[in-house]
């Protein structure tokens, strides 16, 4: 039987996430930005949650956690970090590491560059991808604690996923990265296509995500910096990947 997957808001601007085993009941929240609105889709849900999945270490990812680990004695599994920044954690993973939700399987993938702890979580048998504040639509992350290169990487590990996996990011950003992107990219027939459709999805007070990655790939400049023509839209022609990458992330920091 299939995951389900509900998805609402939380805080400002951050995503909550569940996904629901239907066979053992199991339920994960992917990261735990604020236990109320978690509380009250659970109950809506007649579900329990057994598992917390922690991206990393912010505040509005973790906020969370203490109380619904008091409220359902769930099991809490975190990125290994030197610093232990983040509380009330059973389980510490790594790169190639899974993770059981009932029958459900997610895959780690360590993804560093928004903060060096930062990971990613695949469920290749729901083809989803919940990738916090490493990949946004149409986006990516600040780079607040890795280098340029690093998160780059991190895009490009990202962006091998096959194109029918369906990214769950972090924060509904994507209306302010929609605008960013055509203003490098404005004859980008994609990129118009997803700018159409975001500004309906918005005026309905609807989310963007999940979005396909397939169609990601096409319309994210953060995930073809190492597209030529990429580069000489941001006058890098010649230039690295990880040259481009930057200037597109400096630009948008500036934007
Ligand atoms: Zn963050
Ligand atoms: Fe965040």
């Amino acid at each position: 039987m299939a995951a389900e997957i509900r998805l609402f808001p939380c805080l400002s601007d951050n995503f909550g996430y569940l996904i629901h085993d239907p066979q053992s009941g199991a339920t994960a929240s992917i990261d735990a930005p604020d236990a109320r609105p978690i509380i009250e889709v659970l109950r809506r849900e007649g579900w329990k949650l057994t598992d917390i999945l922690i991206t990393h270490h912010h505040a509005d990812h973790v906020g969370g956690v203490k109380e619904l680990k008091q409220t359902y004695d769930c099991r809490v599994t975190a990125p290994h970090d030197q610093k232990v920044a983040i509380q009330d954690v059973d389980i510490r993973v790594g790169e190639d590491d899974f993770v059981q939700v009932g029958a459900l399987i997610a895959r780690v993938l360590e993804t560093p560059g928004h903060t060096l702890d930062h990971v990613s979580y695949v469920f290749d048998s729901e083809r989803a991808l919940f990738a916090a504040d490493t990949l946004f639509s149409i986006g990516c992350g600040r780079v607040f604690e890795g280098t340029y290169p690093m998160m780059w990487q991190s895009l490009l590990r990202l962006r091998e996923l096959p194109d029918d996996f369906r990214l769950y990011c972090g924060h509904e950003y994507t209306a302010a990265n929609v605008k960013f992107a055509l203003g490098i990219e404005p004859h980008n027939e994609a990129l118009k296509a997803r700018a159409e459709e975001v500004t309906r999805l918005r005026a309905a007070g609807k989310p963007t995500i999940p979005v396909l990655l397939g169609d990601e790939k096409k319309t994210n400049l953060f995930l073809r910096a190492d597209d030529p023509a990429v580069a000489a839209a941001v006058r890098l022609k010649g230039f690295s990947a990880d040259d481009v990458f930057a200037e597109l992330r400096e630009r948008k920091n500036k934007s």
